[in-house]
């Protein structure tokens, strides 16, 4: 069986593991920090917090960054669904602008036009994502937020390692905080790096990397400094000039979104691999890509492109429900990313319908993923571009 994506777990990390569920802590230990700066460090930011999620993480940053009802967020509708739910969870409005039908990313255009067409104030943020592994150009989004004084979150879940030439041609990593003002990251089993379950936010903003950790724990603080009731109170005694050991205090209303140590014990061993998984899945598209070049019936993404995280090696055919299920007959699994997000009969309900994104619907009625993973034998690709070969000339 091949499917179109999966982990890659080896000896070494199920060792780690083991030794951190021998360890004294379970959750929120030390191995936690240590995932935090190491994954800070490979994307280039100067903060990162582990959460349970890339949904948490998501939800994090929009009440970090005080989403609430009756705002208006702007993102793709060709995305998982959570890049947008994470605005319907603190209340606001998710309002969907087209892609580019070269690159599958939010079109800026698109999205400028939305901004021009009402007054200043009418958004409060923009939600671009990495789809596929391809870095969103963020230094253009970053210009047209300041304009509009919008925040920007980047969902780069496809995309750690990926990165973009700015117009110094400087090298921008997905998730390094130059541009966006959060990022976040996913360790599911399909994403580059697999920690069962897990996210990350990356930042460069100190306010914002503080409030996240309050977030993911309750509210709770255990900031001397911060706190807000008295010294007598939180001691239960008048004489009493410091504050005690047991005492914290909830100051907001957060979450339990943490993630445990021995997820992050996988996601260091995880992390030291990753430039090896980049470099293999990034051979694997450039044998697609030499492989399908000139085929009539097969449109890859965008060709080439420098700085590819490939998460998902996405093509455009004709008759993709006939190709879906022959590659089915033969084993191979590949997948559909994404079904437009504002056909989801939940976002119907709020009044998006067909003919909205003509980019993203024409984009999904043509659309498949391929296998793309690290551990994808040339063998096995051989087979899979052979059997879609095949499947046209027949
Ligand atoms: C996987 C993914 C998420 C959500 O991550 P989970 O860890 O599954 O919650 C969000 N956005 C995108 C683009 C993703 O691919």
């Amino acid at each position: 069986m091949i499917p179109y994506g999966r982990q890659n777990i080896t000896d070494d990390d199920i060792e780690v593991v083991t030794k951190a569920l021998r360890a004294d802590f379970l959750t929120q230990g030390p191995t936690i920090h240590q995932f935090e700066v190491a994954f800070a460090e490979y994307v280039g930011a100067k903060y990162a917090v582990a959460v349970a999620n890339g949904t948490a993480a998501l939800h994090l940053c929009a009440l970090a960054l005080d989403v609430t009802e009756g705002q208006k967020v702007i993102t793709t509708p060709i995305t998982f669904a959570a890049s947008a739910n994470c605005v319907r969870y603190c209340g606001g409005e998710v309002v969907f602008a087209d892609i580019d039908p070269d690159t599958y990313l939010l079109d800026i255009k698109a999205v400028r036009n939305l901004l021009a067409s009402a007054p200043k104030g009418t958004y409060q943020g923009i939600v671009p994502v990495d789809f596929a592994g391809r870095a969103v150009d963020l230094e253009a989004f970053r210009t047209l937020a300041d304009e509009y004084g919008l925040w920007i979150i980047e969902d780069a879940c496809h995309a750690p390692g990926g990165y973009f030439n700015d117009s110094q041609v400087h090298l921008q990593r997905c998730g390094n905080g130059q541009f966006a003002d959060l990022a976040i990251f996913s360790f599911h089993p399909v994403k580059h790096i697999a920690c069962g379950e897990g996210g990350m936010i990356t930042t460069n903003d100190a306010s914002l990397y503080q409030k996240l950790l309050t977030l993911r724990t309750h509210g709770i603080s255990r900031d001397t400094n911060g706190f807000q009731n008295s010294i007598a109170f939180a001691a239960g005694d008048e004489q009493a000039t410091n504050y005690p050991g047991w005492y914290m205090e909830m100051q907001t209303l957060g979450y339990n979104y943490r993630l445990t140590d021995f997820q992050a014990a996988l996601g260091i061993s995880q992390l030291a691999r990753a430039d090896e998984g980049l470099t293999r899945r990034r051979e694997i598209a450039q044998v697609y890509n030499a492989a399908f070049e000139g085929l009539s019936f097969i449109k890859g993404q965008s060709g080439v492109v420098e700085g590819h995280a490939y998460h998902l090696y996405v093509v455009e055919v004709e008759n993709r429900l006939g190709l879906y299920t022959h590659l089915r007959e033969q084993q191979i699994f590949a997948q559909v990313h994404y079904i437009p997000c504002h056909l989801m009969p939940y976002y119907r309900a709020q009044g998006w319908k067909e003919g909205d994104f003509p980019a993203a619907e024409n984009y999904y009625r043509h659309c498949l993923s391929l296998p793309m993973y690290p551990t994808l034998t040339e063998a096995q690709q051989a087979f899979v571009i052979q059997t879609i070969i095949d499947f046209y000339h027949s």
